[in-house]
């Protein structure tokens, strides 16, 4: 039996890896993917908000030629040289798909996502780091489950030509707009504010989502709400009436909210913001022994979640020798 079972390899399951190691635990991390998944799923050349130093773990520097903000690949590749250099004992393609509490401890029980043998585990702890990109929202509307409605993309040369409505008022809708109409699409971006200056994007996100816009390479529509995806066109209201909108695609870029599947069985209940309650100072949750980190909680940014994850390290390490 393990000390402690880490549950997804992305930025802040990693850190917690390099911390229980320090702290000198048994420990696993099994991951459903390969190590930061959830990254390799991220647009390709997407580039981070943040510089690299506040993308940072371990202690480890992290150099970007000209102090540049790292693109998702040069992340990745400073994640991977940090896991092997720590020589983290990650076990990749290990999805978790049930945590059952035991006389003494957790059953852990995962399937292999490229065969699907199952393997069950047994930890005293465990430390929930599956983050929130796995499940996207869904526009809750007729159609919203057709083929052709993404809630994400890979590679903006998908859409050159095509006609696609963009559904969303944050950073990844906006810039989601500027690289499709950079790659020829034609573009319409659908948000729910009276203006684009109301939205959350960030000021660079908007200087340049308005460029376009002055330019005619991507189409505003204010104050809009979807009513029903076709196949061929999308039905919807807006500031400048009721429109019947002939595309090829529909990217809905709203939210992304955590997958309740591992916690809500165990117990753990969920805040209105739709987060896995647990206690600010500890990181446990009302079930004992199970403890969460990173995205999952309620740190979103990464220079947050890798400091605190110590102190989730810190409480795990104390409550095993039994402080
Ligand atoms: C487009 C975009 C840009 C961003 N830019 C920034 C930025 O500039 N700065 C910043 O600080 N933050 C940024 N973020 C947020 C940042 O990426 C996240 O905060 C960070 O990835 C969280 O790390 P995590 O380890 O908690 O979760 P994740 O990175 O989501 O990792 C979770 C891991 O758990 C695995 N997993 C999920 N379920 C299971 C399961 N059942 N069994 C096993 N494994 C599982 C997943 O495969 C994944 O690898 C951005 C996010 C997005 C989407």
């Amino acid at each position: 039996m393990s000390d402690l079972l880490i549950i997804g390899a992305g930025p802040i399951g990693l850190a917690a890896g390099i911390e229980a190691k320090r702290a000198g635990l048994q420990f696993l991390i099994l991951e459903a993917g390969t190590i930061c998944q959830s990254l390799v799923e991220y647009p390709i050349g997407m580039r981070f908000y943040s510089p690299a130093d506040e993308l940072a773990i371990g202690g480890y520097p992290f150099p970007t030629p000209h102090d540049e903000k790292p693109t998702r690949e040069i992340a990745l590749n400073y994640y991977r040289k940090v896991a092997s250099v720590e020589n983290l004992p990650v076990r990749t393609y290990q999805r978790v798909v049930r945590i059952e509490p035991q006389a003494e401890g957790f059953a852990v029980h995962a399937v292999c996502t490229l065969h699907g043998a199952p393997t069950t585990y047994r930890t005293r702890c465990v430390l929930v780091c599956t983050g929130v990109w796995g499940k996207a929202r869904r526009l809750q509307v007729e159609g919203a489950e057709l083929p052709h409605v993404l809630t994400r993309y890979d590679e903006p040369i998908r859409f050159w030509r095509k006609r696609v409505l963009i559904v969303g008022a944050g950073n990844s809708a906006g810039e989601a707009a500027i690289r499709l109409a950079d790659a020829d699409a034609q573009v319409w971006l659908a948000v729910d504010q009276p203006r684009l200056e109301q939205c959350k994007f960030r000021p660079f996100i908007l200087r340049e989502v308005q460029l376009r816009v002055e330019e005619k390479r991507i189409m505003p529509l204010t104050e809009a709400h979807i009513r029903r995806i076709q196949p061929d066109c999308v039905e919807l209201r807006c500031a400048e009436g009721v429109e019947s909108l002939p595309v090829d695609f529909v990217l809905t870029l709203i939210g992304l909210e955590p997958d309740r599947n591992l916690l809500e069985p165990l117990g753990v209940p969920f805040g209105d913001d739709g987060k896995p309650i647990h206690d600010p100072d500890t990181y446990e949750t009302p079930v004992r022994g199970v403890f969460l980190a990173g995205a999952l909680s309620r740190d979103g940014f990464i220079y947050i979640a890798r400091e605190r994850v110590g102190r989730a390290i810190e409480a795990i390490a104390q409550r095993l020798r039994g402080d």
